[in-house]
């Protein structure tokens, strides 16, 4: 299917279903299903899942261009298709025969959802230092841990998740990926999700206690999880997020100025679309939303072509639209004024929305720490 097909199958969705259901998703904290079961109906569930499963074989500009759609209308659904879409490009990367035909189909024809479950309680948000141990037994592995904030947990028909090795003599830094399906004994979900936004991702913890898996569910091989992490799930992650905040950021300016049309006065019969200083802080706004699209379309087209400089493209894109998505969220309520301020409008659910973007890792900090260090040729990973 082409790109624009794509992008417009994935209009009349949000259309139909995403955008009528947000604002229950929001202020019930509900999971969108709607919006993710009209999404894989309409076949985008294989989205950059590989043609020979059936899939669309899209890379990050297509991810991100579907994001930003998703999330203009609905954050949350946004976030959990981005996840979505980064699971399964992990999955995707080294697949076997199995995988293929027992994750990889099912994902393409709708059947399955996957999302990914790095972050610990422990080491926060260097997700790459993962603390959930994971052995040799029987036939297969054994895993034992804690994961933190697993987006879509307990919706997910798979969990893709990353583990230290737990045998004494186990070479240091032997992280490995893994697949654990949803029904697996010894999975236990902690308390559902209530966070101040994103508030349909269903985040939770997942105890894993002493969980089977077969051989057949490792990523890879043994210990390449890092390989996974940098190649595959920091891009394809960096670029889902950054079209969900795009979305939000482009969502609060089309509030503010659909509100400085409408906002009349009765003593002078005026507008706030009248008023000078807003006009020019209305151009600021749209000025910052579309560099920074700029720079997220630029980073996702050179990830794809495997450009050298796509690194810090990507990591700069992420860090940008953080920032660009709270503040022109922000500033668009004080362009609506007080009624944008009142218990559950749509800008206050966008602010809230935007403010993940700081504190779901790689963190901005962290993003520009990276920034620098790749154009000072030291390690990503170093203290
Ligand atoms: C809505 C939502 C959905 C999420 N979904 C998922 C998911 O699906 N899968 C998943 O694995 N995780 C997920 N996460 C987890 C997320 O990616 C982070 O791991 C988590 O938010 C880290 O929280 P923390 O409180 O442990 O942060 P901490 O690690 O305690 O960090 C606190 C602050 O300190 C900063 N900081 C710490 N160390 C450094 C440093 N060296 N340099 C600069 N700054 C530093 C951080 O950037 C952050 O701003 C989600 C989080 C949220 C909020």
């Amino acid at each position: 299917m082409a790109q624009i097909d794509i992008l417009e199958q994935t209009q009349s969705i949000v259309r139909d279903v995403v955008e009528p259901d947000a604002s229950r998703v929001d202020q019930e904290a509900a999971w969108p299903e709607p919006g993710l079961r009209a999404i894989q109906a309409a076949g985008l569930g294989g989205l950059v899942a590989p043609v020979s499963a059936g899939g669309l074989g899209y890379g990050m500009l297509g991810l991100l261009q579907v994001c930003e759609i998703l999330g203009r209308a609905c954050p949350s659904t946004g976030l959990c298709f981005g996840m979505h879409c980064v699971g399964t490009a992990a999955i995707t990367a080294k697949h076997t025969d199995q995988q293929h035909s027992q994750l990889l189909e099912p994902i393409c024809r709708g059947e399955h959802l996957t999302t990914l479950a790095l972050s610990e309680p422990g080491t926060g948000s260097h997700l790459w230092l993962a603390e959930t141990q994971i052995e040799h037994h029987e036939q297969g592995y054994r895993v034992h841990g804690r994961k933190a904030f697993v987006t879509g947990a307990g919706h997910c028909d798979s969990y893709v998740l990353s583990a230290v090795a737990a045998e004494a003599d186990a070479p240091p830094g032997m992280f490995s990926c893994v697949v654990v399906p949803s029904d697996a004994d010894g999975v236990v979900w902690g308390q559902p999700w209530d966070g101040l936004g994103m508030r349909g991702n269903a985040s939770t913890t997942m105890d894993l206690n002493d969980v089977s898996l077969p051989a057949e569910n490792l990523l890879g091989e043994e210990g390449e999880q890092l390989w996974y992490v940098f190649n595959v799930i920091a891009p394809y992650f960096l670029m889902a997020m950054t079209g969900t905040y795009l979305g939000i950021a482009s969502a609060a300016l089309e509030e503010a100025r659909q509100h400085m049309r409408k906002r009349q006065y009765s003593h002078s019969g005026r507008t706030v679309a009248d008023q000078p200083v807003l006009q020019h802080r209305l151009g600021q706004l749209w000025g910052e939303v579309e560099r920074t699209r700029r720079l997220a379309y630029h980073a996702a087209a050179a990830g794809d072509a495997g450009e050298e400089q796509a690194l810090p493209a990507m990591l700069s894109a992420k860090a940008e639209v953080g920032q660009s998505a709270v503040h022109v969220a922000n500033e668009a309520m004080t362009l609506c004024g007080g009624t944008a301020y009142r218990e559950h409008s749509r800008l206050g659910q966008l602010l809230r929305d935007a403010r993940a973007a700081h504190v779901m890792a790689p963190t901005t900090d962290l993003l520009w720490t990276w920034v620098g260090r790749s154009l000072l040729d030291l390690p990503l990973l170093s203290d």
